[in-house]
């Protein structure tokens, strides 16, 4: 679907593709995010490794020299050190938050009340994502991935007139078959943020993971078991400081292990977060970290917390009854001019 098109009706018949796992629910954890509803697994702890924090202390104000009793400089004076690179300041980055992308399954009206729940709350419809795309596409819109935000704060690293990044949790196989395509054909990128789990339960192998870097796409880490490490308000069972470092310092590693360099960012699972939980993400090395907490701009004291926009199942469809009410054969309608759509980019409203 073309942005721009007027109403487009699309007659699709579904294919199955069965949330399981992997989900957040909509009880609050962190900051106005949804929590996830997986049991916490304690894993193997392990001493969180030693590494150094980053520190870009821009060089303090030049004063004025009052009087000027200043003789000729020797020849042999030392030269100048190198300036420090001047760090980026706050910025307007929608970081877009999805999960997996498919239609409605064919089993959907054999279908619990609990899976239905899951897949709304996880899904978008493959062709809201392509109008999408091509509404980012035609705006000017260019897509970034965490480690340019990550130079941009760092170095000053320049960023395009108009980034945003495109993010998708947990792993699901769409994201090759579907999702994919789509960005290469409108050479876009997205980042991945792969749990150890969906690899090892077969939804998306480590081939598969290779296959999404291969293509440019980033790889980002999102635990191993896909616990709710920190949380806010949940009924979720407390984690303990060592279990929050195996998890995320054992999830890069093992990605680091499978496709030869290690992921720069990560995603907290749930969105929670604690000053415990930041500090084991800078400690196993990475350089950003995405929250759920909702919001367009991101500043350099909250790069390990970034914000997000997130996109739901019927963000623009016409008709949310045609799509839940007939899932087999859908006739579901997407509005053009994409309001909502708009509405998350932009941050007028995050979702
Ligand atoms: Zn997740």
């Amino acid at each position: 679907m073309r942005a721009g098109a007027g109403l487009l009706m699309l007659m699709l018949v579904a294919g199955a593709c069965s949330p399981t796992g992997l989900a957040p629910s909509p009880a609050g954890s962190g900051p106005g995010s949804p929590a996830d509803t997986l049991p916490v697994r304690s894993g193997d702890p392990s001493a969180a490794p030693t590494a150094a924090e980053r520190s870009a202390e821009p060089a303090g104000p030049t004063l004025p020299v009052s009087q000027p009793p200043t003789p000729t400089p020797p020849a042999t004076a030392a030269p100048p050190p190198t300036p420090a690179p001047t760090p980026g300041g706050a910025i307007t980055l929608p970081i877009l938050y999805q999960h997996q992308v498919a239609p409605f399954p064919a089993t959907w009206p054999a279908m619990t009340a609990a899976q239905r729940k899951t897949f709304l709350e996880t899904d978008t419809l493959p062709w809201a994502l392509e109008a999408q795309l091509d509404w980012l596409a035609a705006r000017g819109y260019t897509t970034i991935l965490p480690g340019d935000l990550a130079a941009w704060f760092d170095a000053g690293t320049p960023l395009p007139p108009r980034p945003v990044m495109l993010t998708f949790d947990d792993g699901f196989p769409d994201w090759v078959t579907t999702v994919l395509p789509l960005l290469r054909a409108r050479g876009m990128t997205a980042e991945f943020y792969v749990t150890i789990d969906a690899v090892k339960d077969g939804r998306l192998p480590w081939d598969r993971v290779r296959e999404l870097a291969a293509a440019g796409m980033g790889i980002g880490g999102h635990d191993v078991h896909h616990i709710q490490l920190a949380s806010v308000g949940s009924a979720t069972a407390p984690v303990s400081a060592a279990t929050m470092a195996y998890e995320v310092s054992e999830a890069r590693r093992l990605i680091a292990e499978q496709l030869g360099a290690p992921p720069d960012s990560m995603a907290f699972v749930g969105g929670g977060w604690n000053s415990t939980l930041v500090a084991a993400v800078r400690a196993a090395g990475y350089t950003s970290a995405r929250a759920l907490t909702r919001g367009v701009t991101q500043a350099p004291k909250d790069r390990w917390t970034l914000r997000v926009s997130r996109i739901g199942i019927f963000d623009d469809v016409f008709d949310e009854n045609a799509c839940v009410t007939a899932p087999s054969v859908i006739t579901c309608a997407i509005r053009s001019p994409l309001a909502t759509f708009e509405a998350r980019v932009t941050g007028t409203d995050p979702g």
